[in-house]
């Protein structure tokens, strides 16, 4: 499984790919690779891996992205409409190198597939850096993708117990810990307060920064927080938590093995939190 916190395996290669050139002749090259991709979604192969291509073609600069470098082997990412396969649905079995590439590639296509017109004067953007950026020549106004923070908060009690809930929206015996998006001109620690009292009207202390993620779904960074409640009695929001419980580690352990609940995808920094606390190294963790 993935782990975050290592360097990553893409070379985005930000100096080079400044030059139209070079990015042209690595699209030549014949190491070079394609993936088709989507809004959340990506081509995959029969055995659930990356379905890549070798690159052919002239390069359109408009609609095939340079992700970057991967042990020496160009990425290239390209929009595709059909024969895709949501990225949720394989993203489990994919190495640390595909998964990044394809979280990459998908949550810049989307931005791509969404930012044809500039912002400020309305005209036509192109394609600038490889896929990085997009330029307006009408007014200069340079476009890059953006990323939407967001806190996800395992909240403990005196006891060490873990508050699991679940959104209506969610498939049955679902839970996880909480999360929401950081508000315009917040800071993280505060988006926790205040996401965590408006979901589970909790007063909380102690907050640990345990590491981020991305989730390009479309296109979030999730940042993982422990954070203990100052007392155990929570509201959950009407409409908005449909059920909330404190666990310990032996309820929630046998709660799985009876298939009364389920937890999200081991790809996610959620999951890894609530198998952290599991292990009793959410606030101890083991050197990596
Ligand atoms: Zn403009």
């Amino acid at each position: 499984m993935s782990d975050w916190r290592d360097p990553s395996t893409l070379d985005r290669v930000e100096e080079r790919r400044t030059d139209p050139a070079w990015v042209e002749a690595l699209w030549a090259h014949p190491s070079s690779v394609v993936l088709d991709v989507g809004d959340a979604a990506v081509a995959a192969a029969p055995d659930g891996g990356l379905d890549t291509r070798p690159t052919a073609g002239p390069y359109d600069a408009g609609r095939q992205f340079l992700l970057g470098l991967v042990e020496g082997r160009a990425w290239f990412a390209q929009w595709a409409e059909v024969g895709l396969t949501p990225l949720r649905s394989i993203m489990d079995g994919l190495s640390a190198a595909d998964l990044q590439v394809a979280f990459t590639g998908a949550g810049l296509a989307t931005w791509h597939a969404n930012s044809a017109f500039c912002p400020r004067c309305g005209s036509a953007t192109r394609v600038v850096s490889g896929g990085q950026t997009r330029l307006c020549d009408v007014c200069g106004r340079e476009l890059y993708p953006r990323t939407d923070p967001a806190v996800i908060v395992a909240i403990l009690d005196a006891d060490d117990r873990l508050l699991l809930g679940r959104q209506p929206t969610w498939v049955p015996g679902r839970v996880s810990v909480f999360a929401g998006f950081v508000e315009v001109g917040e800071s993280l620690e505060q988006a926790v307060h205040r996401e965590m009292a408006e979901e589970v009207a909790l007063d909380l202390t102690g907050l640990t920064y345990l590491g981020s993620q991305p989730w390009p779904f479309p296109r979030s960074l999730m940042v993982g927080f422990a954070a203990r409640a100052r007392d155990a009695g929570f509201t959950a929001a009407e409409g908005e938590i449909e059920a909330a419980r404190w666990f310990t580690a032996p309820e929630l352990r046998a709660a799985l093995a009876s298939g009364e609940i389920t937890l999200p995808p081991h790809t996610s920094i959620a999951r890894r939190m609530i198998e952290a606390w599991l292990a009793d190294t959410l606030l101890h963790p083991q050197p990596a």
